[in-house]
């Protein structure tokens, strides 16, 4: 079985309590490793060990970290198999769909290299003949990093990337119970040359090890993705030390398609958005908008698509979906059908746990398609996080915008038109930090990532990525 320890000052080791959890596989409720789990002591001298590391690595040239950067993206690819194994049994989506977010995971890494070398100021025109002023931008300093179970290895380079490539020293937690893949990115990132105490990682509970991290003051920064509730707590602990924080929350997607839009194409990127990762994935497709003169034939081809995604252990060859992450998770995707189906849903396929031996011990679910849907429903409101697919039809545009508005969530929205016209006019008014026309994701390592409303606070990617972890200084001289 697979051991894996916490890594604090660069070395791997165990809890000081001794503490120990089982990780157990979701398509088989096996037990696939143990891991050591950390208390409100070893986030402390996680913390204690990166604050003690900061300025030095802070003086590092932004070249020799973008070497390290790109040494560090050169073993993640060299050990894409073990971690895309690790993620596939912790977290249960299939083999090549792990393999891709490591994969993806080396690049944001390469992408922040090069990145933390354009950190530019800037040389201000001063109001007066004897002054000059030069604007800087410095590391923040000890960067806690907290980082939820879903897409736990890309999430966490979106992260420890640009801290690192700025100059800010790392404490990331993992997920309690998908730690190991995350763990071992880390270890790749360590093994490439960094000095002891700049990146740690410590296991454990997000109301232990996460609440420490958030608490003391020796991190200056706080950067989270995970739900609302957990990110409000975050901001208000936050607060009491004015700390800076990134928050990357919920979302509830809506999915437009137009009468003038490709059908087919719609389909596969519907398809393939709404139930990747079994919908568990902040930017998935929550809620479906089609115009009435292709709601029969876009949903009768949706339809069609999901009856033939095969589910199974990600572990499989020729698997489409995995297991539900956790039995918690299923049941909330079972109660928002449910709730649907009694408000006048009708569920045109799954809706129920798949049939056969291979599927009795995982969390499986079938993908599932509802229509004749509202928005008293919870699915068309809060977020599922799950498979479904609920699909709504629309007449007029202004009318199902103000429908896609009408959320608390502000993190993606998608629409599938020709007219160019409709794209800029919605792309303008969709309340959401990303908005993909004629295209499924919103997330692209050069460009912001992050919510509106309640999805979020600050952006990740791109340079607004790196700017998160810096502080903005004047220098003023006076001649
Ligand atoms: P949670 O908010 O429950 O957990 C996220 C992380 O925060 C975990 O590491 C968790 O630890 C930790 N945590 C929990 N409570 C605290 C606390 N009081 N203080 C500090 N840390 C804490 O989210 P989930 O893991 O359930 O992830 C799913 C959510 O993430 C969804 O809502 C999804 O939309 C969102 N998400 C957002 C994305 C975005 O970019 N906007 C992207 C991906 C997901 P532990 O594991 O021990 O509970």
């Amino acid at each position: 079985m697979h051991r894996s320890k916490m890594l604090i000052d660069g070395k791997l080791v165990n809890s000081v309590a001794g503490k120990v959890a089982t990780i157990y596989n979701p398509a088989t409720k096996e037990p696939v490793a143990e891991v050591s789990v950390g208390v409100r002591i070893d986030a402390q001298l996680a913390l204690d060990a990166a604050r003690i590391a900061f300025p030095k690595w802070s003086e590092t040239h932004s070249q020799q970290r973008g070497d390290i950067l790109h040494e560090a993206a050169r073993l993640v690819r060299q050990r894409v198999e073990e971690i895309a194994t690790l993620l596939t049994c912790e977290q249960g989506k299939p083999l090549k769909d792990s393999r891709r977010e490591v994969l993806s995971s080396a690049d944001v890494l390469d992408y922040y290299a090069e990145e933390g070398k354009r950190n530019f100021g800037q040389w201000v025109p001063a109001a007066s003949q004897g002054s000059r002023s030069l604007v800087v931008k410095q590391p923040i300093g000890v960067a806690a990093i907290i980082t939820p179970w879903n897409l736990p290895v890309d999430l966490m380079a979106w992260k420890v990337g640009p801290a690192l490539a700025a100059g800010c020293t790392v404490v990331a937690k993992p997920p309690s119970l998908a730690p190991l893949a995350a763990t071992a990115f880390i270890r790749a990132v360590n093994d490439a040359g960094v000095p002891p105490g700049v990146v740690n990682v410590v296991h454990g509970s997000g109301s232990v090890v996460g609440a420490e991290l958030v608490e003391n003051p020796v991190s200056r920064k706080i950067a989270f993705t995970g739900e609302t509730a957990t990110g409000r707590w975050i901001m208000e602990k936050a607060a009491r030390h004015i700390k800076r924080v990134s928050l990357e929350l919920g979302g509830q997607s809506p999915f437009i398609v137009c009468s003038d839009a490709s059908v087919d194409k719609a389909v596969s990127a519907c398809v393939q958005r709404a139930f990747s990762n079994m919908g568990q994935i902040c930017i998935s497709v929550n809620r479906i908008y089609v115009a009435e003169e292709v709601a029969e034939e876009f949903t009768s081809k949706l339809v069609d698509r999901t009856m033939k995604l095969k589910v199974g252990n990600g572990l499989e060859p020729g698997i489409d979906l995995g297991p539900m992450f956790s039995e918690p998770m299923r049941q909330k995707t079972e109660e928002h059908i449910a709730d649907a189906v009694q408000k006048g849903a009708r569920v045109l396929c799954g809706g129920h746990k798949p049939e056969g031996e291979e599927y009795e011990n995982g969390f499986f679910f079938l993908p599932t398609v509802l229509e004749n849907v509202d928005h008293s429903m919870r699915v068309m409101r809060e977020e599922t996080f799950g498979p479904v697919a609920p699909i709504m039809h629309f007449e007029d545009l202004d009318e199902v915008i103000s429908l896609a508005n009408g959320t608390e969530y502000g993190l993606a929205a998608y629409i599938f038109t020709n007219d160019l016209t409709t794209a800029i006019k919605a792309a303008e008014r969709l309340e959401a930090g990303g908005v993909g026309i004629n295209v499924n994701n919103v997330a692209e390592i050069q460009a912001p990532f992050g919510g509106w409303k309640q999805s979020g606070l600050g952006r990740e990617l791109g340079h607004y990525g790196l700017d998160e972890y810096l502080e903005v200084k004047h220098i003023r001289f006076g001649l």
